[in-house]
């Protein structure tokens, strides 16, 4: 990709940062890819050159992942439970199934939420590789 002379408002403002971050692209031209795999983050955006390890989200995803992850499925188990009494096991492909379902969807959108966030929140000013398109 090439790069303009173009400079981008930074920091971006919250929301579009924010959505950027959720539709898996860089917080801060909207451009590049945030992800490298499945929820690992580019340390350098390949397009504008942000820094991503500038702002390191490392649990704040995982945390309210698990959290959602749980708040849905320990009730839904339960009443599968007492109103159908399934097998052990229709539980385990139940619950685990549901589970990476959950982590799948809502783990990259979250820390696209948390990096945008961080990205809108940056008072050190455009990192000396000042991000442009
Ligand atoms: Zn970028």
């Amino acid at each position: 990709m090439s790069k303009s002379t173009t400079s981008l408002p930074f920091p971006p403002a919250r929301g579009v940062a924010v959505q950027r971050g959720v539709a898996g692209r860089c917080p801060v031209c909207g451009v590049g890819p945030l992800f490298a795999g499945f929820a690992r983050v580019h340390p350098v955006c390949p397009h504008c050159s942000a820094e991503h390890t500038r702002h390191p989200v490392d649990d704040g995803p995982a945390y309210f992942t698990m959290f959602l992850a749980l708040a849905m499925l320990v009730p839904g188990l339960v009443v599968v439970e007492l109103k159908w009494e399934p097998a052990p096991w229709v539980h385990l492909l139940l619950g685990l199934g549901l589970t990476l379902a959950i982590v799948g969807l809502v783990l990259p959108r979250l820390k696209g939420v948390f990096l945008g966030i961080a990205w809108s929140l940056d008072s050190d000013g455009p990192p000396p590789s000042a991000p442009s398109i």
